[in-house]
């Protein structure tokens, strides 16, 4: 949480052309929604806990067998667990058996980032609630404090970016989502320091 992910995630997608599938976007809208699946999430997520593996599969199986991942996709924030990591090898050879992502090559990468540095980034995001741009206090300030440099509507925070969840995610996220290193140490991990700026993680 909080080293960028999302942020690189679009960057990827728009310079490659390719979807931007965020499991924590569509977990949110479901909840911003009031769905069934968003009612069903919404303390989860509101706690930092994560939302169970069947669901996130699910929800990861149906989007990335719609057309406009054929040229190929980009997932931020899944898979989360060894067994999401393992599902997702499934799922994706049947979409690949069925004739999908031919020639696509798979790559995986991991953001570096201190605790005290996440803990100061996360307690400094905010949201543009109209247009829904991201900004951070530290990392990438609006133009005029606390407002959206485009709409200049008042920039909002989200549900689990407060001190107390944000330790919790720090903690699902070592004991859950960290296993996942070993995991892909032989598909060809890649290892990026998430304490450079912006712009520097994304060349390099
Ligand atoms: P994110 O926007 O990636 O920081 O995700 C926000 C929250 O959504 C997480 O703290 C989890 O509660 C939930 N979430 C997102 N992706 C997953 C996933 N792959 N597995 C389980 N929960 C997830």
């Amino acid at each position: 949480p909080g080293a960028g992910k999302g942020t690189q995630a679009k960057i990827i997608a728009e310079r490659f052309q390719i979807t931007h599938i965020s499991t924590g976007d569509i977990l949110r809208q479901a909840i911003a929604a009031e769905t069934d699946l968003g009612k069903q999430v919404k303390e989860i997520l509101s706690r930092g806990m994560l939302v169970s593996d069947e669901i996130v599969v699910a929800l990861v199986k149906e989007r990335i067998n719609q057309p406009d991942c054929r040229p190929g996709f980009v997932l931020d924030g899944f898979p989360r667990t060894v067994n999401q990591a393992q599902q997702f090898e499934i799922i994706f050879n049947q979409a690949a058996d069925a004739g999908k992502f031919a020639g696509k090559k798979k790559v995986v990468i991991l953001f570096d980032l201190s605790e005290t540095e996440i803990v100061r980034r996360l307690t400094a995001r905010r949201f543009c609630p109209q247009c829904k741009a991201d900004y951070n206090l530290v990392t990438k300030p609006p133009r005029q404090d606390e407002k959206c440099d485009r709409c200049n509507v008042n920039l909002q925070r989200r549900a689990d970016d407060n001190r107390e969840t944000v330790s919790q995610r720090i903690k699902v996220y070592l004991q859950d989502t960290a296993p996942l290193i070993e995991f892909y140490q032989t598909h060809g991990l890649i290892r990026l320091d998430g304490a450079l700026p912006l712009e520097q993680v994304t060349k390099e």
